[in-house]
Formats: structure tokens, C-alpha cells, sequence
């Protein structure tokens, strides 16, 4: 998979993808992560991108036209799946990663200041995507979170096996884990992970799954349609 972000700070996503498993996925070619500075294709003598927003009100605004070229820019190049993350997007979660995970070529626009002309929207952005009800400074976080939330969902990536267990992919958040040691003055392991009866493991595990969701994430459960032991855990852990 291939990310093309739009960024006028690229060091902060570059000095974030050299690292860890991102790093590995880029060495082996899993994905590629290219940063594009929208300064470049500015006409402006300074390279300003940004400007007041008209009708007044705070801040700045990227301009729409350094944008839409550097956006023509990577589609003369590779056509791609353009992503603007904002506040006003749909919010981004697991289903919407499982979405995204198998187009090839994906650019992220990350705005800074009060956001884009909204004509750059218009014209070359397929999707607005937001992280969460909450105001960050810019868009180079969110980009970050999509982007590593993709890079794991890749055949190959290290641990891509296991995310199928993850919190979110059975419409449930995980259980809880433990390892070395059994004992300790912070408490025990729960005998029944150490029994090594593994049907008594695994209704254990889905049990604790749906506790950890009814107590943390009750909006998950009511729109999981709940097999029949589901709801024979659940009703076992209302009567706790
Ligand atoms: N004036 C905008 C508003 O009220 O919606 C906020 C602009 S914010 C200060 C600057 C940039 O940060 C946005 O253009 C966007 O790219 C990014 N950003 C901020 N919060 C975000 C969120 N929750 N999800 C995705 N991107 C966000």
C-alpha cells in the first residue's frame, strides 16, 4: 500500500514512520510513505500556501490551489484514494480501516491553521475522515493513526495474524491479558488461563471480552448481533 501525505511539516510523519514495525513494513516494501510539502507548488515568492478566510473569522486557511496541484501532482503519478482528515469527517474506526486497507495508493491531506478552502474539498478529495470529537492543531496525527491502523491490516506485516483478534474486529473490545509471572505481591493469573483446558480458555476469554464491552462500550454491543453463548455469558455476568 502506498500513502502519499500532504504535509507542510514532513518530519513529523517521517521521524514517526522510521521507526518499529512501520519501519520494518517499509524496509520490506509492505508500504511506501511519501511526503509531499504543498510549499512546493506554491507560485507565491515566499511559498505561502495560506491566506484570511473571506466573510472574516480567526486564523488562516490553506489556499486551494497549491493543494489541488500537489494533489494532481501524485495522481500524474499514481491515481489515488484522497483522504482529508478533519473534525467534520466521518469518524474513523476498525470497520472503516477494513474499508480502506486494500486500496492501493491512498493520500492523506493533513490541514493545519483553521483548515482548507472548502474548493479544495469540492474538487480532489474523495473522503473527510475525522479521529474523534476533539480539536488537535493538525492533521499530521490523524494521518499517523490511519496510516499505522492500515499498515497492520497488510498480508505480511508483522503480527497481521493476530490483529484479527483485536479489540474491535468481532465487534467486541478484547479481554484482558497476562503474562510471566503467575504469582505476584500485584496479584495472581487467573487459574482457568493456566488449566490448559482450552474450550474453558476460550469461553473465558469471550466472556471477559463481553464484560470489558458492556462496562466500557455498551454502544458496541447494541449494535453486535450477539450469538446465542454471547448471550448466555452475558446473562451469566448480569447475575454476578
Ligand atoms: N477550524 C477547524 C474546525 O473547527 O473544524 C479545526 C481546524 S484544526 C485547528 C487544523 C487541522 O487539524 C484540520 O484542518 C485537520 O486537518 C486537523 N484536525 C484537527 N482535529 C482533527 C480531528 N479530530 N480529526 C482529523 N483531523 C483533525
Amino acid at each position: 500500500m502506498n500513502f502519499n501525505i500532504v504535509t507542510i511539516f514532513p518530519d513529523l510523519i517521517n521521524g514517526f514512520t522510521c521507526h518499529g514495525l512501520l519501519a520494518k513494513a517499509t524496509e520490506e516494501k509492505l508500504v511506501t510513505v511519501t511526503t509531499w510539502n504543498p510549499r512546493d507548488f506554491s507560485k507565491d515568492k515566499n511559498r505561502r500556501i495560506d491566506d484570511k478566510p473571506f466573510g472574516g473569522g480567526q486564523g488562516m486557511l490553506f489556499q486551494a490551489e497549491p493543494i489541488i496541484r500537489t494533489v494532481e501532482a501524485i495522481n500524474n503519478i499514481s491515481k489515488s484514494y484522497v483522504i482529508y482528515v478533519a473534525p467534520h469527517g466521518s469518524p474513523f474506526n476498525q470497520e472503516k480501516a477494513l474499508n480502506l486497507k486494500d486500496k492501493e495508493n491512498l493520500t492523506i491531506i493533513c490541514g493545519r491553521y483553521e483548515g482548507l478552502d472548502k474548493r479544495i474539498e469540492d474538487t480532489c478529495i474523495n473522503e473527510v475522515i475525522s479521529i474523534g470529537d476533539y480539536v488537535l492543531n493538525g492533521g499530521e496525527l490523524p494521518a499517523l493513526v490511519i496510516m499505522e491502523s492500515l499498515a497492520r491490516l497488510q498480508e505480511g506485516f508483522v503480527g497481521n495474524e493476530e490483529s484479527l483478534y483485536d479489540s474491535f474486529s468481532d465487534g467486541l473490545l478484547e479481554h484482558p491479558q497476562y503474562t510471566r509471572p503467575e504469582k505476584s505481591i500485584y496479584g495472581d493469573v487467573p487459574d482457568i488461563l493456566l488449566s490448559g483446558n482450552h474450550e474453558l480458555i476460550k469461553r473465558w476469554k469471550l466472556k471477559e471480552s463481553l464484560r470489558i464491552t458492556k462496562d466500557r462500550r455498551p454502544d458496541l454491543l447494541k449494535i453486535k448481533k450477539l450469538s446465542d453463548l454471547e448471550i448466555e455469558l452475558l446473562n451469566e455476568i448480569k447475575d454476578e
